[in-house]
C-alpha cells in the first residue's frame, strides 16, 4: 500500500470531519498483516494535517473451518502467521488485521 495516497485519503477525511476547527491529533489503526510503512505513513499525514499522528497497532484475528477464532499461530520468532493454532490449517479467514484505518481525530 502507498502511504502517500493513504495519508491522501485520510487528511481530506479528518478535514471533513474537523469541520474547519483545527485538528489536534489523529488516530490510525493499521492491521498486523498490513504491507504499508507505518513511519512513511505517519510522515505524510503529518505533512499534510500538522498535528500529532498516533498510529494503533491492530492485532490480527482468524476465523477457521474448524470454529476457531482469535488470534493466530504466533512463529517462533513471535510473529504471527496465517494459520490456524487448533488444526493447524492455513484455510483460514482473516476477519480482522488486514486494513487500515483513520479511528478517529481530536479538535
Ligand atoms: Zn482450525
Amino acid at each position: 500500500m502507498d502511504p502517500k495516497r493513504i495519508a491522501e485519503t485520510f487528511a481530506n477525511d479528518a478535514k471533513m470531519a474537523s469541520q474547519g476547527e483545527k485538528i489536534m491529533r489523529a488516530v490510525i489503526r493499521v492491521g498486523y498483516f498490513v504491507n504499508i510503512s507505518r513511519p512513511a505513513l505517519a510522515k505524510e499525514l503529518q505533512q499534510k494535517l500538522n498535528c500529532t499522528i498516533e498510529i494503533k497497532d491492530e492485532r490480527p484475528r482468524i476465523e477457521c473451518t474448524c470454529g476457531y477464532e482469535g488470534l493466530p499461530v504466533k512463529d517462533g520468532d513471535g510473529s504471527f502467521m496465517l494459520k490456524c493454532p487448533k488444526c493447524k490449517s492455513s484455510h483460514i479467514r482473516l476477519i480482522a488485521g488486514d486494513c487500515v484505518v483513520l479511528e478517529g481525530i481530536e479538535v
